[in-house]
């Protein structure tokens, strides 16, 4: 395979957290410390908050998201988003296919896929997640699902992505992945995008990893050779937190 400097993504990823104020302190401090940062950021705040990042983070390199969308392009879908509001309100990532949609909405592998060809139909660029359970890489099927999430996820054949290898026992449990066990993931679907968009496709491709990353274990997962950013859940709540983990990117 090819080798290409892919440059890492350190992405926040809020969840239900924050109101407004808090919001606005967060961004505070990012704009005072950022700098020139070693890594593409995003922070993907919940709907009603990303007009204050959006304000909050204006001429920073910092790039923000929707935690998800609607795979139609508009209509009677009460409560859901859909692609072109998220980029009417400034952003150009959307996450698709978190585990938490997955397990609490019943997002199906084809649902993750048809939200990723929305996302780019609204110019949005789709951070498509993909991990397994603990049971399934207990019984030793971790490649197989997370080929076949692959697999649905780029059906549609989306014109641009990123992945965020997730596995979900690592997600808010305090629990992460060895830098051995997350390479090894890594390479599998980085192997498995060649065969599907071809080696050049996999190569520019970012695969971040989220699961319980801190300022503490993120310079042990970036120095993997395919470790390309974070997604980061709990520690990207804190402004100085994520700014460290943002900095563990350029120190490898
Ligand atoms: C996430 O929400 O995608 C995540 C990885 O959360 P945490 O960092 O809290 O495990």
């Amino acid at each position: 395979m090819s080798q290409v400097v892919r440059r890492p993504i350190v992405a926040a990823n809020w969840k239900m957290h924050k109101v407004r104020a808090e919001a606005r302190e967060f961004c505070r401090t990012v704009v005072g410390e950022l700098g020139a940062p070693p890594a593409e950021v995003v922070v993907f705040p919940s709907f009603p908050l990303l007009d204050v990042v959006a304000d909050g983070l204006a001429g920073m390199p910092v790039a923000i998201g929707g935690q998800d969308l609607h795979p139609e392009p508009s209509g009677p879908h009460t409560g859901d988003v859909a692609g072109m509001q998220l980029a009417d309100a400034g952003c150009t990532w959307v996450l698709c296919g978190h585990s938490e949609r997955r397990s609490e909405h019943g997002e199906s592998d084809e649902l993750v896929g048809r939200k990723a060809l929305a996302a780019v139909a609204s110019e949005l660029t789709p951070l498509i997640c993909l991990g397994e359970q603990l049971e399934e890489r207990r019984a030793g099927r971790t490649f197989e699902v997370l080929g076949r999430q692959l697999e649905a996820a780029l059906a549609g054949g989306p014109q641009r992505f990123e992945l965020a290898y997730e596995p979900v026992w690592a997600i808010g449990t305090g629990e992460t992945a060895t830098p051995e066990v997350a390479q090894e993931a890594h390479a599998f679907l980085r192997a498995e995008l060649g065969r599907r968009v071809g080696d050049e496709g996999a190569a520019s491709t970012r695969i971040l990893y989220g699961g319980s990353v801190k300022p503490g274990n993120a310079a042990a997962l970036i120095a993997q050779r395919d470790v390309d950013g974070f997604l980061v859940g709990g520690a990207a709540l804190d402004a100085r937190s994520f700014l460290a983990i943002i900095g563990a990117c350029g120190a490898s």
